[in-house]
């Protein structure tokens, strides 16, 4: 078959979860993805799954308990003797994880009689997409609408060409097979720490060269600046304000040159990673020749509904505007589903909650006290520390803290901020709270149980209003 009701171009999270979506809602569909795993088979998930969240957690993981058998445990009256790390059964566990959850994908896919046309999907006029599948051989669909979720590639820059093997982006990074003595990461965002710290437990020296003299400035200042200090002590040594100007590979390693507006530097490490932010994905899509409009960041152009110039044809996640997470690409992927199939929904970009698997972890969702001090927004804050937590200090887990920002008049939660352990989990109660419009006051009245880290939610709700118990 090759005339559909909905060609999806892209298999990551925004486009496999609008496919799966449209197939449920009796839709013929049709999903076309280039990702070849090692083998060349088709492996479908995009970034997210092959390269992305899914590995990078893996790994998170597997260093953390390496690292808290260590340096945590033996304050539990724990030692263990000589612990070692075989890093190619870390590195085969990992890679089993995205195997597993890859073939998921196709079961799913044959599961909801969705056809996979593996290739690259290039568009066509009147609505047709040639799939040109690497061994050269082409498939034309034709559809009725089109949704395009090619995602984004690692942004490369001039003044460290990445070469796979001492310069690499997070695909290398999460597949060294030794662990480098001495590591560089250019860019202290969400995956220069993610990586740093992956490679700092399994016993990297890590050195993370930031050119902004501010740190995660997207965060809550308070908590960035806690989350920089908690950082630098676990051993990640991030040097702000310092912009790479270039790179030699040497016989060791590889030399970086480095300005930290006083002066110029060197850095002498073993591999260098390369994580300055990530670029919108258009190539081999012939969206020129098609009429598709880009915006001026060279992402599509699309409004509020996810729709581009050209009728029918939608795009969703991080090919287009908006923060470059899995959750927002799926969420955008599921509303097109829907439009298409003459539903009305809607997406609050508002709500888009963030993390940084850090440990602990960073999570935010809403606005930062910056945001609402530049807009002229009268807001009450309430914080409250994990040191508070009968199961913080159990789990010997007190550093960090829960920040809830609310209107200074309604009461209404306008953004949550938190530091800790769970983060990642516990931000999910915000976002539900702030879908439905809660106040301060609502959160400090829902029984929250005893002992878990969620206390730290409902104290600084009550905190909001001055009323916190364990302070
Ligand atoms: P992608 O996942 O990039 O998928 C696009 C797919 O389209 C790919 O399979 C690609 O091969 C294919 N494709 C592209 N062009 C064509 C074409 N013309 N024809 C056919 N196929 C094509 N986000 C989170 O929310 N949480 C995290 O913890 C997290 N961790 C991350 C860690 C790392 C190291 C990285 C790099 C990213 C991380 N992200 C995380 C970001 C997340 O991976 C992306 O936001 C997400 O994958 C975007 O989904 P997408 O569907 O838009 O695109
Ligand atoms: P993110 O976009 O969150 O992934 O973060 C990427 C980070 O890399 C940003 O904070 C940039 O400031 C930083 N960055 C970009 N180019 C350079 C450079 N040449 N040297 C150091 N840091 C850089």
């Amino acid at each position: 078959m090759s005339n559909y009701d909905v060609v999806v171009i892209g298999a990551g999270p925004g486009g496999y979860v609008a496919a799966i979506r449209a197939a449920q809602l009796g839709l013929t569909t049709a999903c076309v993805d280039r990702w070849a795993a090692a083998t060349g088979h088709p492996s479908l998930g995009g970034t997210c799954l092959n390269v992305g969240c899914i590995p990078s957690k893996a790994l998170l993981d597997t260093s953390h308990h390496y690292h808290a058998i260590q340096h945590a445990f033996p304050a539990h009256g724990i030692t263990a003797g000589d612990v070692q790390l075989d890093l190619a059964k870390a590195m085969a566990r990992k890679n089993k994880v995205v195997a597993n959850l890859t073939r998921g994908i196709r079961g799913l896919f044959r599961k909801n009689k969705i056809d996979l046309k593996t290739g690259t999907g290039a568009l066509l006029p009147d609505k047709q997409v040639e799939v040109r599948a690497a061994d050269g051989t082409t498939q034309t669909l034709t559809a009725s609408n089109i949704i395009i979720a090619t995602g984004s590639a690692p942004i490369t820059i001039a003044v460290a060409p990445v070469d796979g093997v001492n310069i690499v982006d997070n695909e290398g990074a999460l597949a060294f097979d030794e662990i480098p003595s001495r590591l560089g990461i250019i860019g202290a965002g969400v995956i220069g720490l993610e990586l740093g710290s992956v490679w700092s437990r399994f016993g990297s020296q890590v050195v993370i060269l930031e050119a902004l003299d501010d740190f995660l400035a997207a965060a809550d200042r308070q908590i960035s600046q806690q989350a920089l200090k908690a950082l630098k002590k676990q051993g990640l040594d991030i040097r702000l304000g310092c912009r790479v100007t270039g790179t030699q590979v040497t016989d060791g390693g590889v030399r970086v040159a480095y300005n930290s507006g006083e002066g110029e530097h060197t850095l002498e490490v073993d591999k260098l990673i390369v994580a300055v932010g990530r670029c919108p994905a258009t190539d081999g899509l012939d969206a020129d020749a098609a009429g598709l409009a880009l915006d001026p960041q060279g992402r599509i152009a699309v409004d509020r509904q996810c729709r581009t110039n050209i009728e029918g044809i939608y795009a969703v996640g991080d090919v287009v505007a908006g923060p470059m997470l899995a959750h927002k690409a799926s969420e955008e992927g599921i509303a097109v589903a829907e439009l298409i199939a003459g539903q009305k929904p809607e997406i609050d970009h508002a709500l888009v909650p963030w993390v940084v698997y850090t440990h602990p972890e960073i999570a935010w969702v809403g606005a930062s006290p910056q945001q609402l001090d530049e807009q002229g927004i009268e807001y009450k804050s309430g914080t409250f520390p994990y040191m508070g937590l009968g199961r913080a200090q159990g789990a010997g887990q007190t550093d960090g803290l829960v920040k809830i920002l609310a209107a200074a008049h309604s009461d209404r939660i306008l953004g949550v901020h938190i530091f800790g352990a769970n983060a990642s989990e516990l931000i999910g109660e915000a976002v539900t709270a702030m879908a439905f419009h809660a106040s301060a006051e609502d959160l400090a009245r829902i029984i929250h149980a005893h002992p878990t880290l969620s206390e730290a939610v409902h104290e600084a709700a009550l905190a909001v209003d001055g009323r916190a118990i364990h302070i």
